[in-house]
């Protein structure tokens, strides 16, 4: 048996594991990164890749702020760019009742002092006449960008080891124990690691572990389906995303568009698998040409999704275990870790290091779950009537 001793343990290889990893190992501690298979693989790899700030939950702003200003020093913070570009994300509407809704979560950004540009047809038309004439009115927030997510965790997670944090790949936590302020962590690999700070960080995986220390949070897993098209001549700069949820698309320079089509999908976390029906890709596509008709003959490529959890009220869990001083839980992202994923890092290596931080993270607390949570409406219409995988 090998035994490793660390100041944090981590489990999980995700963004959130890794960028805490990160800002742990800066601050000279002994972190032991624990990863079930190999890392940035799961919902960290797989997704979209936007960094959107405009229509967020309102609470989350001050965080959601505070990581992009971390992802707007990728490159000093860790050495790589991993395709970061701020490239702007415009919000389209197609009726009265859209409009309002993209008016509103404008107000809420423009409260937290994002930029936001208020465009009707006439100056959509201008800037990107490929747009469907049928857009009545959009709003474009020029900070929000996007980066590669297959590159991004993996470069963190080297950041993290030049510090001196390991990380061990293909290795399961099966079980953990505290006695008195110390745990032990058991693998499926013979491996045990000894530390004095546990991170769960296991993204739709991470219940069990919260289960071991008697709590718990009602997480659905499930993802976005993702298509990718051939390559056509660099002509679409920002993220687009039509407020009615059917679709948000961006293309690369190097042409290809890539599109999330909604409703999401049920995944299945114990085989690892998140299907993507075929009629997905003509219900995406058919979206896609609602917003650019320019678009609609183009082939896709190649589809897929990821296994990513999501919770009633759909805002995560964040923050210090209510049974188990030393256990902090960070899961449940419901589709939006990526852009915060930073911040979370940063904001828990300064709970475990100082005893807490000036980021706003009470709604993210997993007590609430001790009691029945509102459950969204987003939520309600997307997953009550969402089938189980096949
Ligand atoms: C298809 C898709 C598109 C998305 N698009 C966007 C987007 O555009 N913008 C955005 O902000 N967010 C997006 N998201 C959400 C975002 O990807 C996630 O919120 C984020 O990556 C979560 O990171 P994580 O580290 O918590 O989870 P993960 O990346 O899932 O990492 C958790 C890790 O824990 C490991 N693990 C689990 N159990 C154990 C164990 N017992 N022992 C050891 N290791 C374990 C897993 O193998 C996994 O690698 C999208 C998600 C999906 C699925």
């Amino acid at each position: 048996m090998t035994r490793l001793s660390a100041d944090v343990a981590i489990i999980g290889g995700g963004l959130i594991g890794a960028w805490s990893a990160y800002f742990l190992a800066k601050r000279n501690q002994r972190v032991v990164l624990i990863e079930k298979g190999v890392v940035g693989a799961q919902s960290s790899g797989t997704n979209f890749g936007n960094l959107r700030l405009q229509g967020r939950f309102p609470g989350q702003y001050p965080l959601s702020l505070r990581s992009q200003a971390l992802w707007e020093e990728i490159e000093e913070l860790i050495g790589e760019r991993c395709e970061f570009e701020q490239t702007g994300h415009l919000y389209l509407a197609f009726d009265g009742t859209e409009h309002e809704k993209i008016e509103a979560y404008a107000a809420v950004s423009e409260s937290h002092g994002l930029a936001i540009e208020h465009l009707g047809p006439t100056e959509l038309r201008r800037r990107w006449p490929w747009l469907s004439h049928r857009v009545v009115g959009a709003t474009f927030s020029a900070r929000d960008a996007t980066a590669n997510p297959r590159l991004v965790t993996p470069a963190v997670a080297r950041a993290a080891k030049s510090l001196g944090a390991t990380m061990v790949e293909n290795c399961r936590v099966t079980e953990i124990r505290q006695a008195g302020s110390a745990f032990t962590l058991r693998t499926d690999t013979g491996i045990e690691v000894g530390a004095g700070y546990v991170i769960n960080a296991a993204g739709a995986w991470a219940v069990a572990i919260a289960e071991q220390f008697g709590e718990s949070a009602p997480l659905f897993p499930a993802g976005p389906p993702q298509f990718v098209t051939e390559p056509f001549p660099y002509l679409i700069e920002p993220s687009i995303q039509a407020v009615d949820g059917s679709v948000i698309f961006r293309q690369i320079p190097r042409g290809n568009v890539i599109l999330a089509g909604y409703p999401r999908t049920a995944a299945d976390p114990a085989a690892n698998r998140a299907p993507v029906p075929p009629g997905k890709t003509l219900s995406a596509m058919r979206a896609l040409a609602r917003v650019a008709p320019t678009l609609a003959s183009c082939h896709v490529i190649r589809v897929w999704s990821g296994i990513e959890g999501y919770l009633p009220d759909m805002i995560p869990v964040i923050g210090p275990s209510g049974t188990t001083p030393g256990l902090f839980h960070a899961f449940g992202f419901c589709g939006h870790g990526f852009q915060i994923g930073p911040g979370v890092g940063l904001c828990l290596s300064e709970m475990i290091l100082d005893g807490g931080t000036a980021t706003p993270l009470d709604p993210f607390s997993i007590g609430r779950f001790a009691q029945p949570v509102e459950v969204s409406a987003k939520f309600s219409a997307e997953f009550d009537t969402m089938e189980p995988p096949r």
